[in-house]
């Protein structure tokens, strides 16, 4: 793989590349993209960039001030798989044409100011971040998109329905039930070669990739595994991750959906996020002989996390569909505490051996419907902010919470209810972004007005399907 705009420019050559991809992340995370003819691209391209309108993009520029400039990275090249004239891709972070500086609403420009504000603290000069996202796949999805419906249904690959009713007729031998989705084999699961063809067509992205499986609920819930990388990198990875299993489950005939909680009464999708801070090449969270083997500076970063959990929740969470999944019973973290084992605590401090180089700790919250960029250095800012102010995480929540009582539930504070819920603890707690300087107050301003906008005010007008369930005979 490239590392310098000269190798790439090498590579063009040596390859005859004649089309250059250019991708970029809009602010809810989805790539967007433009295609040049390979001598558009010169060594300025990676300075001062390739300009191009930025007022269609969603939560974006005014039409009046629209001309930005997409500066690619030389280390995200690598050959498109899913076209067909051979065709180089880069990733870019955005300019400003006028001033030259870095746009402020950028995803991939605020990541990398996440990573400058660390080193400026002195804590560290390293995040490492690790995201395990999960995903369905489905055979046919239907939705109206006209104005005055709203009806929609998914019909899973194991033959099941979105209200949760068995389908009626169709062989459903073989077809795991509900949660038993991890992992038999085939004939169960179905999905092998699929998984496959995604794990190594994103090696030839130049995505680490360590494995994959099928998850835990029924109808084609899987997970691929990738290694954790920095900041900025691993954003990268996974905007790549998503890109090539949707790809890939088109050529299928399928579709992949990161959506939280597709199916009512399976386990959703999480996105859990393993993630640790090191300094001149050591890892700082390890603490060996203390509450599992984590260093002070983790236990406060952890404090962090889960002061600020109900506000952050809005940008690691940031869809309507994300708080069905926050419920109990679904492997899902309800609870804002942390604990060794217990899956239903916000942070699970992973099994990591004798060796400090693997201590980390997994955020469960987040989901993928988040813009990466922004979910992880939301999550640092909030964990550095708990390691600045000392902040006290309390004790950790080894035991079942079955087995306690309603009064000793009612003290463990829980994730916030609803999209609106986080995004009116963002409003009131935000200065642990916006006084690092990594997010602007027009960020926030304009993610949660985005947000109000263009989601929760457009749900509240329709009526959804178990309405008709509840209230159609009354
Ligand atoms: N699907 C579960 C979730 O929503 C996680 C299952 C697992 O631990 O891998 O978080
Ligand atoms: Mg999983
Ligand atoms: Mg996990």
């Amino acid at each position: 793989m490239p590392e310098t705009p000269q190798e790439v420019l090498q590579m063009i050559r040596d390859e005859n590349i004649q089309i250059i991809d250019l991708k970029f992340i809009d602010m809810p995370g989805i790539w967007q993209h433009c295609s040049f003819y390979y001598d558009q691209i010169d060594e300025s391209s990676f300075v001062d960039g390739v300009p191009f309108d930025g007022s269609s993009i969603r939560g974006w520029k005014a039409i009046n001030e629209s001309d930005m400039c997409m500066v690619p990275d030389p280390k995200t090249a690598w050959i498109e798989p899913f076209y067909e004239e051979k065709t180089l891709s880069m990733v870019c972070s955005i300019k400003e044409p006028r001033t030259g500086e870095w746009y402020s609403r950028d995803p991939r420009s605020i990541a990398a100011k996440a990573i400058e504000y660390l080193n400026s603290t002195g804590i560290g000069d390293t995040a490492f971040f690790g995201p395990e996202a999960e995903f369905f796949l489905f055979n046919d999805v239907r939705f109206d998109q006209t104005e005055n419906k709203g009806f929609y249904y998914v019909d899973s690959i194991e033959g099941r329905w979105n209200s949760g009713r068995e389908e009626a007729g169709g062989n459903l031998g073989y077809k795991p039930r509900y949660k038993e989705g991890y992992f038999p084999v085939a004939p169960t699961d179905t999905l092998q070669d699929i998984r496959t063809e995604m794990l190594l067509t994103m090696a030839k992205c130049g995505v680490p990739i360590e494995k994959h499986h099928h998850e835990v609920a029924t109808g084609g819930q899987n997970e691929l595994g990738i290694r954790f990388a920095t900041l900025v990198e691993s954003a990268d990875y996974l905007m790549t991750y998503k890109y090539v299993i949707k790809n890939v489950a088109k050529k299928y005939g399928l579709s992949a959906t990161f959506m939280p909680k597709p199916l009512f009464n399976d386990n959703g999708s999480g996105m859990h996020t393993h993630q640790s801070i090191w300094k001149d090449g050591q890892p700082l969270f390890w603490g060996e002989g203390n509450y599992a083997n984590l260093s002070q500076m983790a236990l406060h970063y952890i404090g962090g996390l889960l002061k600020h959990a109900p506000a952050l929740l809005a940008l690691t969470n940031p869809s309507i569909n994300s708080y069905k999944r926050l419920v109990p019973g679904f492997e899902a973290p309800v609870n804002l505490a942390y604990s060794q084992g217990n899956r239903s605590a916000s942070i699970r401090i992973p099994l990591s051996g004798p060796n400090p180089k693997a201590k980390r700790l997994e955020f469960r919250c987040p989901d993928a419907t988040c813009n990466p960029y922004i979910a992880f250095a939301a999550m640092l800012c909030a964990g550095l902010d708990g390691i600045k102010n000392q902040i006290d995480p309390g004790s950790p929540l080894d035991v079942d919470i079955y087995d306690l009582s309603p009064e000793e539930l009612s003290k463990i504070p829980s994730t916030p209810g609803s999209l609106e819920d986080a995004l009116e603890h963002l409003q009131n707690d935000h200065a642990f972004l916006t006084d690092t300087g990594v997010f602007t107050e027009d960020f926030i301003e304009n993610w949660i007005s985005y947000k109000l906008d263009n989601e929760i005010n457009p749900m509240r007008l329709r009526p959804h399907p178990y309405e008709f369930s509840l209230y159609y005979d009354v």
